[in-house]
């Protein structure tokens, strides 16, 4: 710990809070840049939103979601709508403060005319969004699921998720929302920081029972009961793949903002709490992303009237412990040394020095292929904790991986649904001045250029119209007005406007993907011509 500031350079750096110090020049710090912005409640939303406009089936596992204020009169009208074309539908919403946590000022309603629009929530931004009242119940109680995802690369994309998480349960027998229990927190909140002051709460002494248990337990008390387990685990998956995609466009944003490519900096990694509800016919839905999960692995308890005391929780530990262990490990920057001397041991194979590079080489692969080995195959269930080759492995005693990389294991699948990222990249490389997070009119104009978007009948004048409209609403309901210029969330709505127009007849996602393929290619052409010029 470096309370008064810190002179060396560190391997890995653990920020509290949030990415914070523009100094560190190498190395690996635990949180990305901007991430505690884009996982808000309102952030999230909108980032999910745009997917859900252009891929609505792959993305219907976020509720549908309103953004307080400036989206109330929407949210009106879309209710009415809804409930005219069908009249037995009888609706619940949420209302979260944006940036509000542990369930604070969260409250149910049953008609947009009782949203709390006086008073604190007029100034308080928040998101209203359906309340699902058909939840999984387990023991007759509604429970949450709480998964650590380890983004352990942004650029390229890679993702971890932990094979255990924890259950989260409400501490009173779940009924559907009615006028008469909505506002019964402890029915429908699952949060643990409310959950504990009920008198019900029953902390665990192992992990298959009380009010927080594994997220193991509750799947094998499902498989149990004939529920399709692993098709569960793999729409958790894609869920989790997807909601990261969401998050990656913006982030790269931020990313380039404080840690500008050609400059020295640190690469990042972050730990990610994710909580998920089940529903009864067990469609996994995402309530939010945590940016800063509790690693805690104690918990207070009252031993007589007013006095407390921390004991150790086995749940919180025998999930959190093994998550910060395998972050370590899959960050772990010897290990990436190790990989590296490799890389070059086996490059050196094939010179002349042959002797000495067996040397070398044989070193490296009794030392530290042997754990690399042993670790892959453990992930595949075959390990027995043994030795290979007679040496000693540095990971020898430690457990198996509780981490399984799921990108770019499954990058495949999901590819096509990186749309926006592509729309990030032109978005950065208009940027112009490095470190900025907005785009100015000239680099819109000097985009619309390159890319050859302008024509007779969309002259320079309508891409000024364009972005002085679009740019304007953002920056009137955005909260960040430390600079001006158009935002990537700006960009991206031009840039579909722009898509519309040109392929009238498409899909949303059509006409995008055609524009961003026809602004790639004129922007290699342009590279080729510039490289060609160049060395002329
Ligand atoms: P907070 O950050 O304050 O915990 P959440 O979005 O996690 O806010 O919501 C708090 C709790 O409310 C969740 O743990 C869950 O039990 C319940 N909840 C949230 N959104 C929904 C929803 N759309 N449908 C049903 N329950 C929800």
């Amino acid at each position: 710990q470096f309370p008064f500031g810190r002179r060396l350079p560190c391997d890995i750096y653990w920020h509290g809070v949030s990415f914070h110090d523009n100094d560190i020049f190498s190395g690996q710090v635990n949180k990305f840049p901007g991430m505690t912005e884009m996982v808000r409640k309102i952030t999230l939303s909108r980032a999910v939103r745009t997917m859900q406009d252009l891929f609505p089936l792959e993305y219907n596992f976020y509720p549908r979601s309103w953004i307080l204020p400036e989206e109330f009169p929407l949210f009106v009208d879309e209710v009415r709508m809804m409930k005219d074309s069908d009249p037995s539908w009888k609706p619940t919403f949420i209302v979260k403060p944006d940036g509000g946590c542990q369930g604070d000022g969260i409250y149910l309603i049953k008609d947009p005319s009782d949203i709390r629009l006086t008073g604190s929530m007029q100034s308080r931004p928040a998101v209203v969004q359906e309340y699902i009242c058909k939840p999984l119940l387990v023991d007759k109680l509604k429970f949450d699921i709480r998964l650590y995802v380890l983004l352990k690369s942004l650029e390229p994309l890679e993702i971890y998720i932990a094979k255990d998480g924890l259950s989260r349960f409400c501490t009173e027998p779940y009924q559907e929302p009615t006028l008469k229990n909505l506002h019964q927190v402890f029915m429908h909140l699952t949060n643990y920081s409310l959950n504990i002051h009920s008198g019900n709460f029953i902390h665990s002494d192992n992990v298959n029972t009380g009010s927080k248990r594994t997220f193991s337990s509750i799947l094998c008390r499902l498989s149990s009961r004939g529920a399709d387990v692993k098709k569960l685990w793999s729409d958790i998956i894609s869920l989790v793949i997807k909601t990261i995609i969401a998050l990656t466009p913006e982030l790269k944003v931020y990313y380039q903002s404080d840690i500008p490519a050609g400059k020295p900096g640190p690469t990042c990694f972050q730990i990610l709490g994710f909580d998920i509800l089940l529903m009864k016919n067990l469609k996994p839905m995402l309530l939010e992303v945590n940016a800063n999960p509790s690693m805690r692995i104690e918990h207070e308890q009252e031993l007589s009237p007013g006095v407390f005391e921390n004991v150790p929780s086995p749940v919180d530990e025998e999930v959190k412990v093994a998550v910060i262990r395998d972050t370590l490990r899959l960050v772990d920057p010897q290990k990436k040394k190790r990989k590296d001397v490799q890389q070059h041991v086996e490059s050196c194979k094939n010179t002349v020095n042959v002797r000495y590079n067996y040397v070398l080489w044989y070193r490296c692969q009794t030392l530290e292929e042997a754990s690399e080995a042993k670790e892959e195959a453990r992930e595949a269930g075959a390990g027995d904790g043994g030795e290979r080759g007679g040496s000693r492995s540095p990971e020898a005693s430690l457990p198996s991986l509780c981490l399984k990389q799921v990108f770019p294991k499954y990058a495949r699948q999901f590819s096509y649904l990186r749309l926006v990222d592509r729309v990030a990249a032109l978005f950065i490389r208009f940027l112009g001045v490095k470190g900025t997070t907005k785009l100015g009119p000239t680099g819109f104009r000097t985009f619309i250029r390159n890319c050859k978007l302008s024509n007779s009948n969309f002259s320079m004048a309508s891409v000024d119209i364009l972005y002085i409209d679009i740019t304007r609403r953002w920056n009137s309901m955005g909260t960040d007005h430390k600079e001006s210029g158009m935002c990537l969330q700006a960009f991206v709505e031009a840039f579909f406007c722009l898509a519309q127009k040109k392929y009238k007849s498409l899909p949303l996602h059509e006409q995008v993907a055609s524009l961003i393929d026809f602004c790639e290619y004129h922007l290699a052409a342009l590279d080729e011509k510039r490289l060609v010029c160049g060395r002329g």
